[in-house]
């Protein structure tokens, strides 16, 4: 398998689109955790060459890949927020991926995995939909020029249809597809197009009808788009995890002891992960074994990093500083701020680091950054600050407000407030502000909300506890928070309830902007105490009373 860390693409207004940058480190996570692959097992990819690059794109297409503007139309995201260098160092991973793949599925005989790469909108001349340069007609290209002069078969199972790699390689290689869109004749393509919403049965029939017509050819790649499934945002198919591994085991055993190459091209929704990781178990060990609907990747590999980290690390002294000459000159040595008695700046940068938010910080643009500590009102402050390079200021990234504080049900990491900042990008259509942000946020949340679990545990708090100011935050903790007053969490059920046909921003908009009632009275946000228990025994156990109370809401939301 072949994998990067720089596969995350350094762009949070996609996720801000539902798009989940972090699959490829999610599959590998549980494929690690799972014991389905040891790291050992994981290749790292060397970013192809322009010299390869240049053997199917055009020179001028490729100079233009330095252009924010060009790049910025082709990942459909904002100029300001690209950081150019760091995505080409992505899409060239990516494709230095496919064609080691390539070369060691030839080299064994046998399916190799690159979890980033069939970027088949790109043209030789043209680039669109997600896809800068045309990983697979690279890889093949570069294959001809070492001499290898096999057939070639590309097997094209994302959602969408091969228009770019229609036009790098008809004639040169049998081309199939299965999508459920529409995108025009492609000339030279064996395909197949369903229309949307087709479930897993008539897909099944499809594939294997295009799978009998599939030649043996020398070394086949294999499209495994995660966008087959239902509910994905730019994807019309409405496959199952279940038909999607089925997809991948009946074109696994149709290449069976053949050199093959798999790549994951498209996947825009939450879930597509678990394709990803589906495709690598299909092909090593033709498993059918579901991924577990539960399984958090993230918690799962933040929590083999915590073990690593000594408690020393997170509270260390600082080396050798003025304190150190000046307790040796006899004065007494003044202890370094700790945040919350334990955590030291130093301690947490490294901490930082070690969980990557620092290097995802340094591909967003910021490389110098450090941590501060301060005190802030009763509580305890530690603030992420970035000096901006172009203009010598410095900015805070992330500004966290905790203190320890009991309430009912035990003693908590209570975050008063928490900002995650990121002042290069801009508020657009797409990325529109939500109530309360001054800036676009820097795709950490996920991250960030594990970190605050694993340092209540470290502290040996119960959980963590927080106020959340506006409905959006109380809805994206819904899942392993709940409110502490059980008649409150019945009425935040209510409104989940009442709101679910409107987008999340116009809900919480509405909120804010007191256009909500409840049972016909105007409804004001109640911003009480939310929690999440690290040991799930201390829930309480009042079900029927938060019942009592959802049973009892009724919110109207006013449009605007
Ligand atoms: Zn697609």
């Amino acid at each position: 398998m072949v994998s990067h860390d720089a596969y995350r693409l350094p762009l949070p207004a996609l996720e801000k689109l539902g798009v989940e940058t972090r699959r490829a480190g999610f599959a590998l996570s549980y494929l690690l955790s799972a014991h389905a692959l040891s790291e050992s097992e994981v290749r790292s990819p060397f970013p192809v060459t322009f010299a390869d690059l240049g053997r199917v794109h055009d020179g001028a297409y490729l100079e233009s890949l330095t252009e924010p503007a060009v790049l910025s139309r082709i990942f459909s995201v904002a100029q300001e927020e690209l950081v150019v260098d760091e995505m080409l160092r992505s899409v060239r991973l990516a494709c230095g991926g496919t064609l080691l793949a390539a070369q060691w599925a030839l080299a064994h005989r046998a399916p190799a995995l690159n979890c980033f790469g069939g970027f088949h909108h790109a043209g030789k001349a043209k680039g669109g939909g997600f896809c800068a340069v045309n990983d697979v007609a690279v890889a093949v290209a570069a294959l001809r020029a070492a001499g290898f002069d096999g057939e070639v078969a590309v097997l094209d199972l994302d959602a969408h249809p091969p228009d770019g790699t229609a036009d790098c390689l008809a004639g040169q290689a049998w081309l199939g597809s299965i999508s459920g869109s529409d995108f025009g004749p492609l000339p030279g393509v064996d395909e197949l197009r369903l229309p949307p919403g087709t479930g897993d049965a008539p897909y099944l029939e499809a594939l294997d009808e295009l799978l009998s017509r599939l030649p043996r050819a020398a070394l086949t790649f294999v499209l495994a788009g995660g966008d087959v499934l239902a509910g994905d945002r730019l994807g019309a198919l409405a496959l199952s995890l279940n038909g999607a591994r089925e997809r991948d085991l009946r074109v696994a055993r149709a290449l069976e002891h053949r050199p093959s190459v798999w790549l994951p091209a498209g996947g825009y929704g939450p879930h597509a992960w678990k394709v990803l990781a589906g495709t690598a178990l299909a092909i090593g060990y033709h498993s059918e074994v579901p991924v577990p609907p539960d399984f958090d990747p993230l918690a799962v590999r933040f929590a083999a990093i915590a073990q690593s980290l000594p408690d020393e690390a997170l509270g260390a002294e600082p080396m050798l500083t003025a304190d150190d000459v000046a307790e040796a000159l006899g004065h007494r040595r003044p202890q370094p701020a700790k945040l919350l008695g334990f955590y030291t700046a130093q301690g947490m940068e490294l901490a930082l680091e070690r969980y990557g938010l620092l290097p995802h910080l340094r591909r967003l643009g910021y490389a110098q950054v450090h941590v501060e500590l301060a005190a802030a009102g009763g509580a305890e402050r530690a603030r992420v600050v970035a000096l901006d390079e172009r203009s010598g200021e410095s900015a805070t990234l992330v500004e966290l407000d905790v203190e320890r504080k009991a309430l009912r049900g035990g003693t908590f990491l209570f975050v008063n407030w928490l900002a995650m900042r990121h002042p290069r990008a801009q508020f657009s259509g797409e990325r529109p502000r939500l109530p309360g942000q001054d800036a676009p946020g820097l795709g950490l949340s996920r991250e960030m909300t594990q970190l605050l679990v694993l340092m209540s545990e470290r502290l040996k708090l119960d959980g963590v506890a927080f106020r959340p100011s506006w409905f959006h935050m109380a809805y994206a903790a819904r899942h392993t928070a709940r409110f502490l007053d059980p008649a409150r969490q019945g009425r935040f059920e209510a409104l989940c309830r009442d709101s679910r046909e409107l987008p999340l921003l116009e809900a919480t908009r509405a909120v804010a902007e007191g256009r909500v009632q409840l049972n016909g009275a105007p409804y004001t946000w109640e911003p009480d105490e939310m929690v999440q228990f690290r040991d799930p025994a201390h829930v309480p156990d009042d079900r029927a009373q938060v019942q009592q109370a959802r049973d009892a809401s009724h919110f109207t939301l006013q449009a605007l």
